[in-house]
């Protein structure tokens, strides 16, 4: 039995990993809780229905159209690390394969070991750092070499999901070196993965899509989306870039102002960290006449999270032309960042856009005191370089 890589194949595959995280979402929480904070399940539940949504209105033509559409989605819409990440997966897997209407088996091969390395790069992760890349690599690597033993798509895809189950099993005795889970040191030891986990699962609908006689939607996305979305909604604070109607885009084609100055944005999981950064920061700028600086703090319903939509848009608000330097705090903030950070022109952020590798609070005030006096972004990159030298004992 072989089966065809058309849309149809990889709608299957959506719809049933859909299905899987919302029956699943709960066990994948309770990984989470143990080593990380309670949310990968909840994280990716939201995700992937929320995406089922935009594909049914959408409705991308093409395999590569459809990854590169839920991928998107996801790191727009997950608040966690995991959105970024899987965004990355899908979003590479679409482009690998262009826009081909179906998909030869070696070329699906190719994507999935370009999203691996995708999710390296943009998570700075390895095999054996305990994160879903144990899982997604192994995968990868199976399906592979069970084409190059002469299997077919279908024996191919099963031996990768066997890998990655394996491979989310192989995580348990060890020591969590990215994500949340490694602040815990060697309390890690002994727990499985939770990105590894649902990286298992991931695979396995990848497999499980080749029974033609799987929904290429997943009903049940609608009701579980608005039982799940119920965040709680915080009065937003003055400094916080004013959540964008749903659908708008920001405006980034800005004309360099004439005495324009770098614009500095602050991304904290929290509306009040960034809020308050922002405030303390421009209380320390000495001329009383400070830079642009704009927080993109927490979820937009104020829940605690990253969001790249309140990034995009503080992007937006503080670009004066002259450069753009972002301040982050961990983990998802960082990883946001970065996929933006990719995709200047596709996420609509200006290209003279910079990370500064610094801690939170001290490079922010570095940052919008030298953007203050008029520093270009070398300057303000510079300074927030000395902030993460500065020692304190
Ligand atoms: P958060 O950690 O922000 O709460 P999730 O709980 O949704 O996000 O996802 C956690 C999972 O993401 C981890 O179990 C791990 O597999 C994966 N992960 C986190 N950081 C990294 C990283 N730097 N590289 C690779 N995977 C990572
Ligand atoms: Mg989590």
């Amino acid at each position: 039995m072989s089966v065809t890589l058309d849309t149809a194949f990889f709608r299957r595959f959506l719809a049933r990993a859909t299905q899987v995280f919302v029956a699943e979402a709960a066990h994948l929480t309770d990984l989470d809780a143990a080593i990380g904070d309670a949310d990968h399940g909840a994280n990716l539940k939201r995700g992937f229905t929320s995406a089922g949504r935009v594909i049914a209105d959408e409705a991308p033509a093409t395999p590569g159209a459809l990854l590169t559409a839920v991928g998107m989605h996801l790191t727009n819409t997950v608040g966690g690390a995991s959105g970024p990440l899987y965004g990355t997966v899908l979003r590479r897997m679409g482009k690998v394969l262009g826009e081909d209407p179906v998909v030869e088996p070696p070329a699906l091969g190719k994507a999935l070991t370009a999203a691996v390395a995708s999710v390296r790069r943009l998570g700075d992760s390895a095999p054996g750092d305990a994160t879903m890349v144990d899982a997604l690599a192994p995968a990868a690597e199976a399906y592979t070499s069970a084409l190059a033993d002469g299997g077919d798509v279908v024996a191919a895809l099963d031996a990768a999901a066997r890998a990655a189950h394996q491979g989310a099993e192989a995580t348990v005795p060890l020591q969590a070196r990215r994500g949340r889970a490694s602040y815990l040191g060697e309390r890690s030891i002994g727990h499985q993965d939770p990105g590894a986990a649902s990286s298992a699962m991931l695979i396995t609908a990848l497999y499980e899509a080749t029974d033609t006689g799987l929904p290429e939607v997943f009903e049940g996305a609608e009701a579980e989306e608005e039982a799940t979305s119920e965040g709680e909604t915080a009065a937003a604070p003055a400094t916080q870039s004013p959540q964008p109607a749903a659908g708008e885009k920001a405006d980034v084609k800005k004309e360099p102002k004439e005495n324009g100055r770098v614009g500095v944005v602050l991304v904290s999981h929290s509306r009040d960290v960034a809020a308050s950064t922002a405030d303390l920061a421009k209380a320390l700028v000495g001329t009383g006449d400070p830079a642009p600086v704009a927080a993109a703090g927490g979820l937009p319903d104020g829940g605690i999270g990253t969001s790249a939509e309140l990034i995009r848009r503080a992007i937006a608000d503080v670009d004066e032309g002259k450069g753009v330097v972002v301040l982050c705090d961990m983990g998802s903030a960082v990883l946001t960042v970065k996929e933006i950070l990719a995709d200047p022109a596709g996420n609509g952020v200006p290209e003279d856009l910079r990370i500064a590798d610094a801690p939170f609070v001290e490079g922010a005030v570095a940052a919008l005191v030298t953007a203050s006096v008029g520093g270009d972004a070398d300057m303000v990159t510079a300074a927030t370089d000395d902030a993460r030298g500065y020692r304190k004992v």
